[in-house]
């Protein structure tokens, strides 16, 4: 029997995220430091057939249709290809998509493609090669754009691509980049920066906020609020000179959509997290590891998101950064 991740306010999650690694190649300014960060241990992570098992539970028990494999970087997990056709063989149906930076992807997108994935999100925060390798600390934009093209090309579309704006770093290439993914196709959405860092460097002030992107965007395009319902999307839509072209805005920050969140996610240690923001985590890991039941950990699962809390309180003074940074929750 099918039961749902209903929480007390009445929200039902039906959009898993997973990491499937805390590491990455790229090492993006608003996300980690220079050096990296402390990796997860191996053993503590979990195996090929472990996450499989914890999709499978998700998808079969508990209500998830939209399964988004993320990160850290997902395409630096060995086993991504042979995970994602084992959860198609679960199910034919699931929504499976990657939230990547795209390196690699060229070599890997066909065979993504045939093991069952729909699409691929990449992140690209400029379309200037100096200013890519200045926020990412890596000189691989060429690596990028090959790989958008590669995804495009196999049929992981449509192809979206989120982009995060830094005061006096990029700010000034709103129009720019809507203008590139235009030309291509891809489908661009704006991420507000939020206080996920792990080096705890997110400033409320200096940050780059929707009023700010919608201001420079309007200056080259005339935007219109898209009127199809947004649901639970978290972008914002706007077409774009009267369509059908849209740029989206995740607004997190200033424009919070906690109360239509379908939401939940599992990290790569196997903790579920009922939010972005959540303070506390629920473990399957050591549940599945001591021999629990797919009904026992379906059961873990409900508890864990019925507790989530209505909002995640950026702009309250008692606000506290998680302790996990975003590359070690998945975003
Ligand atoms: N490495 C993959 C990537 O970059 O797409 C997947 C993981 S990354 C954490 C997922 C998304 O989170 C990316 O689009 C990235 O730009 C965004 N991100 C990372 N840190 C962020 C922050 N502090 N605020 C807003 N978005 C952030
Ligand atoms: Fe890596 Fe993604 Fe973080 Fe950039 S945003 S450092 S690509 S995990």
């Amino acid at each position: 029997m099918v039961h749902t991740l209903v929480d007390q306010h009445g929200r039902v999650a039906t959009d898993l995220r997973v990491s499937l690694t805390d590491r990455c190649n790229l090492r993006c300014t608003y996300c980690m430091p220079p050096e990296g960060l402390d990796w997860m241990p191996t053993d503590e992570q979990l195996t090929d057939d472990e996450v499989v098992r914890l999709i499978g539970v998700a998808v079969q028990r508990l209500g998830v249709r939209e399964v988004r494999f993320t990160g850290g970087e997902p395409l630096v997990r060995r086993g991504l290809v042979d995970i994602v056709r084992q959860v198609r063989a679960l199910d034919a149906e699931v929504e499976m998509s990657i939230t990547t930076n795209a390196l690699g992807l060229a070599k890997t997108a066909h065979a993504l493609a045939e093991a069952g994935l729909n699409r691929a999100n990449v992140s690209l925060d400029t379309v200037r090669s100096e200013v890519f390798h200045e926020i990412t600390r890596r000189d691989r934009f060429a690596d990028v754009v090959e790989g958008l093209a590669a995804a495009e090309a196999a049929g992981l579309g449509p192809v979206k691509v989120n982009a995060v704006l830094l005061r006096g770093v990029n700010d000034d290439e709103a129009p720019e980049l809507l203008a590139w993914c235009l030309d291509r196709g891809y489908q661009l959405r704006f991420i507000e920066q939020m206080p996920l860092d792990a080096q705890h460097g997110w400033d409320r002030a200096s940050m780059v906020t929707a009023d700010d992107i919608l201001a420079s965007l309007s200056a080259a395009y005339r935007l219109e609020p898209a009127s199809e319902p947004r649901g639970s999307a978290p972008a914002e839509l706007f077409h774009v000179d009267g369509g059908p072209a849209t740029v989206g805005i995740i607004a997190s920050v200033t424009r919070p959509f906690c109360g239509d969140c379908d939401r939940v996610r599992l990290t790569a240690d196997g903790q579920v997290r009922n939010c972005l923001f959540a303070r506390s985590e629920s473990d399957l890991r050591d549940a599945m590891r001591a021999g629990a039941t797919d009904d026992e950990l379906a059961d873990r699962w409900r508890a864990a998101m019925w507790g989530k809390l209505p909002g995640h309180g950026i702009d309250d003074p008692t606000f506290l950064q998680p302790d996990r940074p975003m590359s070690a929750i998945g975003g």
